[in-house]
């Protein structure tokens, strides 16, 4: 790629390379290089692989913008006629014709497609005739395409979202974010559409960013409802080609709205509107090998250089984002009440101490079920384990099955059984007897996904059981179709992970019931409550969303928790004030920024050699330069041996980004000079979101 001209250089001359061929006459856009010089910078990462990893795989393959069509479909005289022939048995292909009708200069493809028409039909309409297809250049047209008026009407706001939005309203022209901090069920998502339908009567273009599209279908089509103008969807089931026309789209300035997940962040904008960041408080914003940046955080700093508003939402948002609206940094926006009539329900803590537990389940819970269900309502019993049981041990011995390539235990699977690590993903058969002392009295020990929804089918016979997690989901449309079953209505139990906890919308669910809620409170990592709790409530967010109030149900052996008791009795934003507190006092951010070096190597030696040399040059590094740096470490990772390998962490923090920043180059450049370092992995973590 060349990123830019001149006419002299330091290196030597062997090392330069000449320009063999130009393979795009068409400059790749301006925007997006700025954003991928600020993300090398920032994360202290190669400009040239930022830039492979920001472009469209067939862009990085060498294919050219420029050379590239696309179709557009008119109705032709005959099709424009009052009675088109040939169409009494086609339905579906009258009310396209009828669309394209509409639009006079013709609709392309896209656009035709997200109305749900197919390509078949397009062709039937060609061969009779009565409609034509042009091909046109793709990058010559720049309009905004379909019109700014809505397809569904946007819902009458209630006072709150009328507030927020007239807030988001007075400064569209500038950098102005916002975080709308709103209960789960307040109506965020009517927010985001009627700030969107603003932006694109301005003729600008929104970027949404959602955590999963796969997990919330539901979502998008809410998008392409309500809209006219398309939708472009940028997920991981799209098509080399399909991704590189959604870039082109947006780059251009055709596509008005971009929906997507962490990576669309890199999609450029012609027209840049408003950034949308959805759920900003998800994990999955943030890209956890290769390039490790955080999309929301890069949608600040878009937002920022491009001068428009950024809004994040949550019903949880991290500590980060709320510490900056307190601060007055970002405009703190409320939304306290859900649209529907019931708030959302408070966490009722379960003791487990000293219970017999059934699929995880104690009595009292299972019985509360039974009651839900015959009530005629659903229940959602989540549980954050896939598998059958986390481990298999023996009775006579204590043995339990671990795995050989890492320092942690394999999971029992039922389907099909199996021992699988859920870090290495080796799998092992089943054995028939314990390896140590040949005792056959082998015995999962408690519970996942699979062994509730075991248990729960033979408690409850006559309800279906639909159990969602990675494992039941893996076949495409497998979690649409079971929600699509769930939303019907009638009675049934849920069991799933947390992929049952992002954004669905249940109307039918009025009992969640949570197996376990003790894995995030006594962790190691300093984040492990914050996220615990984020996901608590937005589990429990998932009851009581429509016409029947809810229930949560919380399982723990720790009922006097101050955290959970905290959370349980005055919520979300009780708990994260509290924890702010706490983070403000051990000093971690979001008063304090942090910088995580990980090595790793097959060899323990390899990596502590070359761990303890680096915090020597650090600290030496920081005494010269007289920074207010702390340097920590070399420690083992919490898991220190993962598929065989030894990992070691090194971790900067500091009060001042600029110095952590200084530091962290330094760093870099120190470990690229050294050739021991070439015998060890290393990446450094800017803003780590986990220090696994
Ligand atoms: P959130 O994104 O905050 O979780 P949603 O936007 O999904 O909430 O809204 C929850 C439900 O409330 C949806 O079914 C939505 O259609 C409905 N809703 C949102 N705003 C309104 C409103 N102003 N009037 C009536 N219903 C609304
Ligand atoms: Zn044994
Ligand atoms: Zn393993």
């Amino acid at each position: 790629m060349v990123v830019e001209c001149r006419d002299t250089s330091e290196l030597p001359l062997p090392s330069l390379k000449p320009v063999a061929g130009c393979l795009d006459a068409t400059p790749l856009p301006t925007d997006w290089r700025w954003l991928c010089r600020f993300t090398a910078r920032y994360y202290h990462h190669a400009l040239g692989d930022t830039f492979h990893q920001a472009m469209p795989v067939l862009l990085r393959q060498g294919r050219a913008l420029e050379a590239r069509t696309r179709e557009r479909w008119c109705a032709t005289a005959a099709g424009r006629q009052e009675v088109p022939p040939g169409l009494d048995r086609a339905p579906r292909q009258a009310e396209l014709l009828s669309m394209l009708r509409q639009h006079p200069h013709g609709m392309v493809s896209q656009a035709i497609l997200a109305q749900s028409f197919s390509r078949d039909q397009l062709r039937a309409l060609v061969d009779k005739g009565l409609v034509d297809r042009h091909e046109e250049p793709l990058m010559a047209s720049s309009s905004v395409e379909g019109d700014a008026r809505l397809a569904e009407p946007a819902l009458p706001l209630n006072r709150e979202q009328a507030m927020a939005l007239a807030a988001i309203h007075e400064r569209l022209d500038g950098f102005h974010p916002c975080l709308l901090h709103g209960v789960t069920g307040s109506g965020k998502t009517e927010v985001y559409l009627q700030l969107i339908e603003a932006v694109i009567g301005h003729q600008r273009q929104a970027l949404v960013l959602v955590p999963e599209i796969g997990l919330t279908p539901q979502n998008l089509a809410r998008f392409r409802r309500r809209f006219r103008a398309p939708v472009v969807a940028l997920h991981s089931g799209l098509t080399d080609h399909e991704r590189l026309d959604a870039w082109e789209a947006a780059a251009s300035g055709r596509a008005p709205i971009v929906l997507g997940t962490r990576s669309a962040i890199f999609t450029p904008l012609a027209r840049p509107g408003v950034i949308i960041v959805d759920e900003e408080h998800d994990g999955s914003y943030k890209q956890e090998d290769g390039l490790r940046y955080h999309a929301r955080d890069l949608a600040v700093a878009r937002a920022h250089h491009h001068r428009i508003p950024l809004l994040l939402g949550s019903a949880t948002p991290s500590l980060e984002s709320l510490q900056r609206a307190f601060q007055g940094d970002y405009r703190h926006l409320r939304l306290t009440r859900r649209a529907s009539r019931h708030a959302p329900a408070r966490l009722e803590l379960v003791d487990l101490r000293g219970r017999r537990r059934q699929g995880g389940l104690i009595a009292p819970v299972i019985e509360t079920v039974r009651e839900t269900l015959a009530a005629g309502h659903q229940v959602l019993v989540f549980i954050n384990r896939r598998g059958f049981a986390p481990t298999l041990a023996c009775h006579a011995c204590g043995w339990i099955a671990e795995c050989d390539h890492c320092d942690a235990r394999m999971t029992l699977h039922r389907q099909p059984p199996l021992l699988a690590c859920h870090h290495c993903d080796h799998r092992r058969a089943l054995p028939d007897a314990c390896p140590e002392c040949g005792s056959i009295d082998l015995r999962p020990l408690g519970s996942g996904t699979e062994r509730t929804e075991e248990t729960l089918a033979s408690l409850f016979p006559d309800v279906p059981v639909h159990r969602i997690d990675r494992d039941s989901t893996r076949r495409r449309d497998a979690l649409e179709q079971m929600l699509a079953d769930v939303r019907r209505g009638d009675p049934c139990l849920l069991v799933g992970t947390q992929m049952l906890a992002k954004g669905h919308h249940l109307p039918h669910v009025t009992l969640v019931v949570v197996v376990n809620a003790d894995a995030g409170l006594y962790a190691s990592d300093f984040r492990a409550l914050e996220h615990s709790a984020q996901l608590l409530e937005q589990v429990a967010g998932r009851a009581g969303r429509a016409a029947h109030p809810g229930r949560v149900l919380v399982q723990t052996l720790h009922t006097d928790d101050p955290h959970l008791r905290l959370l349980a009795e005055s919520g979300y934003d009780a708990l994260a004030s509290q924890l702010m507190e706490e983070r403000r006092a051990a000093r971690l951010p979001p008063f304090r920024f942090l910088a995580l070096l990980r090595l790793e190597a097959p060899q323990e030696s390899s990596v502590a050699v070359l761990g303890g040399l680096a915090a020597e040059a650090l600290r030496q590094r920081i005494g010269e330069r007289g920074l207010e740096v702390d340097c920590l470490g070399p420690v083992p990772a919490p898991m220190e041996r993962r598929q065989n390998r030894y990992h070691l962490q090194l971790m900067l923090s500091a009060d001042r980004r600029s110095q952590l920043h200084e530091t962290s180059a330094w760093l870099v450049a120190w470990l690229e000079r050294r050739p021991d370092a070439r015998r060890v992995r290393w990446s450094l973590d800017i803003d780590p979101q986990t220090l696994a």
